[in-house]
């Protein structure tokens, strides 16, 4: 399946640093559902949230995780039945509901490509392909509108690590340097499809991805076990640079993307590759190229990034398939790889 290009790790992210600062401790009175052909089992939804009281929003990847407090009922509930008698013959209503460990309730929304979860006044327009609305007991809405349905919304009760959570990779902006090599170098697959690999990593997609290869000066079509540990250094930190400096933009709005509050992000601005085939590259004015690496579309700086040789090799016959005739690299430096000044200026960091 190919993924759409928006929303990615610093989109959601956004999102969840805005409805962390008004869902939490907000109790839910009830949901109204349109269309639900992306909900799974929908009908847990009203049935599930209704009276719950919010506790925490995070993000997991891509995914946006909304965590519920557990209700007194379900506390004791979950006790075995003699802790249950105990509990209730000595700490009688001191009773923290906490201190036992209840089933916990999560509700996940995966953005798709078109997805928006906003925190609405009643009185504010319900945009068309509002699919979800949440009513809350501070009397806002937590609306979902989506137009294309991409997205997900699944409520998940029991542990997060048995639901579709639980197969994901490394977090982009927490795993360290060493555990990234771990997770590249030993995999002869194209870098570009390990960075977008969501069991390698969770959060990253084409933007970022392509951002985070340009930065670092790295081909996409590289294999992960053909890079070296300097080259995988300078990518593990590009990748989180890219990452950081997107969330502080507040991410990128290509198509539909907005924050909690409804407002576009700037980080597409700042794009040096994705997106800007044609256009020269602000390293070198070489102008950025478009191929297709793991079935998608790669933008990369043809004099930064240079080709693996096994890939300009096949460039005559990549370059039929692809969306574009251009071969990966210039035939006029395919045989000056090593005193390249771009291949200079790419292993300078390495003696640092
Ligand atoms: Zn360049």
């Amino acid at each position: 399946m190919v993924e759409p290009d928006m929303p990615e790790l610093p989109e959601v992210e956004t999102v969840v640093r805005g409805l962390r600062k008004t869902l939490p401790g907000r109790r839910i009175l009830d949901v109204w559902l349109g269309k639900t052909d992306f909900i799974h089992e929908p009908e847990l939804l009203p049935q599930r949230l209704s009276g719950a009281r919010i506790e925490s929003v995070h993000r997991h990847g891509k995914f946006l995780v909304i965590k519920f407090a557990p209700s007194e009922n379900e506390a004791r509930a979950a006790l075995p039945k003699r802790a249950r008698l105990l509990q209730n013959a000595s700490a009688g209503r001191s009773r923290e509901p906490n201190q036992e460990s209840p089933i916990p309730r999560h509700l996940l929304v995966h953005l798709g490509m078109t997805g928006q979860l906003t925190t609405r006044k009643p009185e504010d327009i319900v945009k068309p392909h509002t699919h979800v609305v949440i009513r809350l007991d501070d009397g806002m809405e937590l609306r979902y509108t989506d137009t294309r349905r991409f997205g997900r919304i699944r409520f998940v009760s029991g542990e997060l690590e048995a639901s579709p959570l639980g197969k994901l990779g490394a977090e982009p902006l927490k795993v360290t340097s060493a555990e990234f090599i771990e997770r590249i170098r030993p995999r002869c697959t194209q870098i570009k499809a390990l960075l977008l690999d969501q069991r390698v990593l969770r959060g990253m997609g084409n933007i970022y991805t392509d951002e985070s290869l340009w930065r670092a000066r790295t081909h996409p079509a590289r294999r992960g076990s053909t890079l070296r540990i300097a080259e995988l250094k300078d990518l593990h930190a590009a990748m989180q640079s890219v990452l950081r400096e997107a969330i502080g933009l507040r991410g990128s709005s290509i198509s539909d993307y907005v924050d909690s509050l409804g407002t576009r992000g700037k980080y597409q601005r700042q794009h040096q590759a994705y997106g800007l085939e044609g256009k020269p590259c602000t390293r070198c004015g070489q102008r950025i190229r478009r191929i297709i690496v793991a079935g998608r579309s790669s933008f990369f700086c043809p004099r930064c990034q240079r080709a693996p040789r096994s890939h300009a090799a096949a460039g005559k016959s990549n370059a039929k398939t692809a969306a574009h005739a251009n071969p990966f690299r210039p035939k006029t430096i395919s045989g000056a790889r090593a005193k390249s000044p771009a291949n200079r200026r790419k292993s300078a960091p390495r003696h640092k």
